[in-house]
């Protein structure tokens, strides 16, 4: 064989065949919203993107801890982007090639409250959604909860539907419409609701589940609301006071039973909203 060499001296059949080896890996192109970013060595970063068209993935940003890295803003928390990555097919693990903004929700950074609420939906949809399935209405979810997050100043009913809704999407959909044992439907001042049997008790049947939260009737009409209402509307809702709290409680409890696990941002947003509270008073 000729040992044909290039002007760096490199033999140029051993980089054509690399280049070709580099060319059979798919190059895969969509929009995402990055999730989150850590630290992966010295100079390379670890991303995981919920991504339009295949779900979640995680990438290798090679050099992104570099000052001058290629991907600046792209890759930080929350930034809606158009991404290129590649690898093989199938793997956990894929290479980031580029990325663009399309838009950086900075109307969110500015506010400590609001980027605290963004981190909480996207470490929710890292805890909730598996990888390499593809979930469009999972991105659009996260989408929209982040327009909407931008604009409005109330958070909770925000954040109490982005909650409900990422649960029925994640296949956890709470059964709100009749009681879980003997399907009725017609209920006294008080329910419970049992996360054994994931769904709402009446009062006749409560001594035979053994519900671990008791509610107010009229909640109920409220958590209905929140499985079905446009995310984008969330600010024409406004929850009773008293009724806020069960809500609250209710959907986080919920949220555990699956998760087992607090998620780390939750104290966060508890806190803020506490300080909230404190300066209406
Ligand atoms: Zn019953």
């Amino acid at each position: 064989m000729v040992a044909w060499v290039d002007l760096q001296g490199e033999p140029i059949l051993k980089n054509i065949y690399s280049n070709l080896k580099k060319n059979q890996m798919p190059l895969f192109h969509t929009e995402a919203i990055v999730l989150r970013s850590i630290n992966l060595s010295e100079s390379d970063k670890l991303v995981t993107f919920m991504t339009k068209r295949y779900g979640k993935v995680k990438c290798v940003a090679k050099a992104a801890r570099k000052i001058k890295n290629r991907f600046g803003a792209t890759i930080e928390p929350l930034s809606h982007i158009q991404l290129i990555y590649f690898g093989k097919e199938n793997q956990t693990l894929y290479r980031l090639n580029h990325s663009d903004i399309i838009h950086s929700f900075q109307d969110i950074r500015d506010d400590l409250q609001k980027i605290y609420t963004g981190i909480y939906f996207s470490e929710l949809i890292d805890t909730l959604i598996p990888e390499m399935h593809p979930d469009p209405n999972a991105f659009r979810l996260l989408q929209d909860s982040l327009k909407t997050l931008e604009v409005v100043a109330n958070l909770d009913v925000l954040s109490r539907a982005f909650e409900m809704r990422l649960m029925c999407l994640a296949g956890y959909t709470p059964q709100l419409s009749h009681c879980a044992i003997c399907k009725k439907s017609e209920y006294t001042t008080k329910i419970g609701f049992s996360f054994e049997r994931r769904g709402i008790i009446c009062e006749p049947c409560a001594f035979q589940a053994q519900p671990e939260i008791r509610l107010q009737a009229g909640t109920l009409k409220y958590l209905k609301k929140l499985k079905t209402m446009d995310i984008k509307h969330t600010n024409r809702l406004k929850f009773p006071k008293g009724i806020e709290l069960e809500i609250e409680q209710l959907i986080h409890r919920f949220i555990l039973s699956y998760t087992g696990r607090e998620l780390k941002s939750y104290p966060f947003i508890k806190s803020m909203a506490e300080i909230d509270t404190s300066i209406e008073l």
